[in-house]
This record gives structure tokens, sequence and C-alpha cells, in this order.
């Protein structure tokens, strides 16, 4: 999952980001401004923005309104310094979809974040399922069969964006984007390794069919459960 922090106190901003990063294996782009904000949003590769209201440029109310008229979806957690309820009731109907006030416990926001994350991907569940594979979001730990599988950070959330899709073909493209800060580019080459390692790992006996196909040329996903 790839979450943008929108936040102009640049030492908070870096707090969030590493609080997501360290408890949820989140990659997070940090950006100090309204107008920055936008340009990494047409993008389209978040899965969560966090987003401050008194920002440079744009305010974070605006991103909000320009995002929502745009019929961009993301999940949207505001942060807002005062307590105003109206404001923030207000933001809620423009489409915000929760709201934490400054100054707030990191470890609540990381959690609320996760959370926000699995209802948008249609479930609220904290342990995901598909077939004999069970992911369990807050503890990270991985089942197959009831047993533990051992996964590398990477190669869990890779197993994390795929089981929120089931059966959906995910490109190479797409997975790169969503796993990875702004240098996702520069890890195109080792993702064939992590699929691999993963694809063994997820196999609990000889002859097993594959959790994980490799489509040639298109993609990954997760069938045959
Ligand atoms: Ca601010």
């Amino acid at each position: 999952m790839r979450v943008l922090v929108v936040e102009d106190e640049v030492r908070l901003a870096e707090n969030i980001a590493r609080g997501l990063r360290e408890a949820s294996g989140y990659a997070v782009d940090v950006v100090h401004d309204g107008e920055e904000a936008l340009t990494h949003c047409s993008t389209g590769s978040y899965d969560l923005i966090v987003l401050d209201l008194m920002l440079p440029k744009f305010t974070g109310e605006e991103v909000l309104r320009s995002l929502r008229s745009a019929r961009d979806i993301t999940p949207v957690m505001i942060l807002t310094a005062v307590s105003d309820i109206a404001r923030v009731i207000k933001l809620l109907d423009v489409g915000a979809d929760d709201y934490m006030t400054k100054p707030f416990d990191l470890g609540e926001l990381v959690a609320r974040c996760r959370a926000l994350i699995r209802r948008s991907k249609g479930t609220g569940e904290p342990i995901l399922r598909f077939g004999s594979v069970e992911l369990h979001t807050s503890e990270h730990v991985v089942l197959r069969g009831g047993k533990p599988v051992e996964l590398s950070p990477t190669e869990y959330r890779i197993l994390e964006y795929l089981i929120h899709r089931p059966r959906i073909v995910v490109s190479k493209r797409e997975l790169l984007e969503h796993l990875y800060d702004f240098t996702w580019e520069h890890h195109s080459n080792v993702i064939e390794a992590h699929m691999s390692n993963l694809r063994r790992k997820l196999r609990s006996a000889p002859g097993d069919n594959d959790v994980l196909e490799t489509l040639r040329g298109r993609g990954y996903r997760l069938a045959q459960p």
C-alpha cells in the first residue's frame, strides 16, 4: 500500500511517515503544500491520503474538493489543528473519510489509517482470507492452511496488495507504484525475485496448486486457492 502525507510541518510529516512505514509497512511519500499534493494525487497511485488542513498554496479543503470533484475516491484522513467540529462535519460531507485533531497519538493515527484502507478495499475485517491463505493485518502474520508462513516485509506487502484484489490481474507497474514510494522505478528488476520467493513460501506441500499466478506480459494474480 502507498500513502501520501500532505503536511507542511516538516518534522510532524516525517514522524507520520515513519509511523506508517514502521507499523504498517506502507510506502509513504511526503509533500508540504496543496499544489504538490494535487500533482501527486493525479498519478492515482495512492491507497490513502493523510491531509493537513492549513497548507500553503491550496488548503487541505481545496485539495479534498478538487479530488472529489474529479471523482477521485482515494480515502482521505484529515488532520486538523483545532477541534472545530462544524468545519470537520462540513469536510466529512465533502468526502473526507476520517479526521484526527492535533496533537494526536501516532499509534491511533496509524490504526485508523489501516482501517480506512481496509474499508476502501471492500472489507473492514482485520483478517483477510483467500482460500487457505490468511493475512492478519494488525500483527502482520500470514498463515497457509493454519500454518505460519514466514515472509519478508516486501513479500508481505505484495501479498497484502494482491489479497485485496483476488482473481484480478495486477500489472507489475501497478504493483511497483503501490509498494514503493517515489523511487519505485529502481525496484523494477527485483520484483520478480520477490514474487518467486513468495510463490515458493505459499506452497504448503509439494505438488500444491500455486496460489500466486504469473501471467506473461500482463502481471500477477491470486487464483486457485
Ligand atoms: Ca499546517
